[in-house]
């Protein structure tokens, strides 16, 4: 299908209504899409429900949202099937199965159903195509969003710098080039958080905790050496935490040594109780990224094991 036909069928798209109120879920997320291609987060054609794709689609869907539309995505993401505009990949033993679920099903249930799913290959051919994609972007804004064109151009921009900064990031834990000149503050580290997280799956550390709700993640992204102190949003100048072990890190009750293992503090006390599980890490692995270009880097953890609390 051609430029062309994608436009029609971009702009004939089968959303649910509310009175006159066309409901923004499915347009909000091909937004969103359209912007994981160009800040290059897709994974070649591919497309899985997590928490990147999902803080997006909110970003787009905030800024046109009616009062009563509530933010979902399993709705669009599972229904655009039937606009020929989304095609999920059956799991084995599902083949057939797939197709004739109409309602979104429950994320349990969709993981059992469909490990990811993917765009029409000559859509997706169409959006690696800077011109093409700004003529499909701009025919659903001005399809569905005219009178909020403004913010949503807005949105994209900002995307396009995050999304520079984080290539930045991912290209320099392959190299040892010092950091380059970093954006404004909040650009930098909403790139720096996103590639931290990926490149720990959004699991902690230290206690292997991973909870994913939506956009929203359990776990933190961690400066090993603060940016404060080393202006380094090295990736491997960081970590993934939760909650509690991002805090005892910070205040220098925990740290990850140089030979990969958890420290703690000495004056944690084990006849104190409530401290057990803190102490417990002693010794234990560091949980570490898939890949090794992401693992930390020596002179980060040695900053954070001379730097624990004394006794
Ligand atoms: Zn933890």
């Amino acid at each position: 299908m051609s430029l062309k036909d994608y436009i029609g069928k971009l702009t004939r798209l089968r959303t649910g209504r509310s009175g006159p109120h066309e409901r923004p879920h499915k347009p909000a997320f091909l937004l969103a899409i359209m912007s994981m291609v160009e800040t290059g987060r897709m994974d070649g054609n591919r497309i899985t429900y997590d928490p990147d794709l999902y803080a997006l689609f909110k970003k787009y869907f905030e800024a046109v949202q009616a009062e009563d539309d509530t933010v979902n995505m399993r709705d669009p993401f599972w229904r655009l099937s039937t606009d020929g505009l989304i095609e999920h990949s059956p799991n084995a033993g599902f083949e057939g199965v797939v197709d004739a679920v109409t309602s979104p099903p429950a994320l349990k249930k969709w993981r059992e159903l469909s490990s990811h799913s993917s765009l029409p290959p000559d859509f997706y051919h169409l959006l690696q195509d800077p011109d093409a994609r700004g003529r499909l972007r701009q025919a659903v804004i001005e399809r569905y969003f005219a009178s909020q064109a403004a913010e949503i151009e807005h949105i994209v921009r900002e995307e396009q710098g995050i999304g520079a900064y984080e290539r930045v990031l991912e290209e320099m834990s392959e190299t040892s080039d010092p950091t380059p000149s970093a954006p404004a503050d909040d650009i930098r580290s909403q790139a720096f958080r996103r590639v931290v997280l990926r490149a720990y799956d959004y699991r902690c550390a230290a206690c292997g905790l991973r909870v994913i709700l939506d956009d929203l993640v359990l776990a933190d992204a961690a400066h090993l050496i603060p940016f404060a102190t080393s202006h380094d949003d090295d990736p491997r100048n960081g970590m993934a935490l939760c909650k509690n072990h991002h805090w005892a890190m910070d205040r220098y009750l925990i740290a990850p040594t140089t030979g990969l293992a958890w420290r703690i503090s000495r004056c944690l006390d084990d006849r104190i109780e409530g401290q057990k599980d803190l102490i417990d890490l002693n010794g234990r692995s560091v949980i570490l990224p898939k890949q090794p270009r992401y693992h930390p880097k020596a002179e980060s953890l040695q900053w954070r094991e001379q730097k624990l609390a004394p006794a």
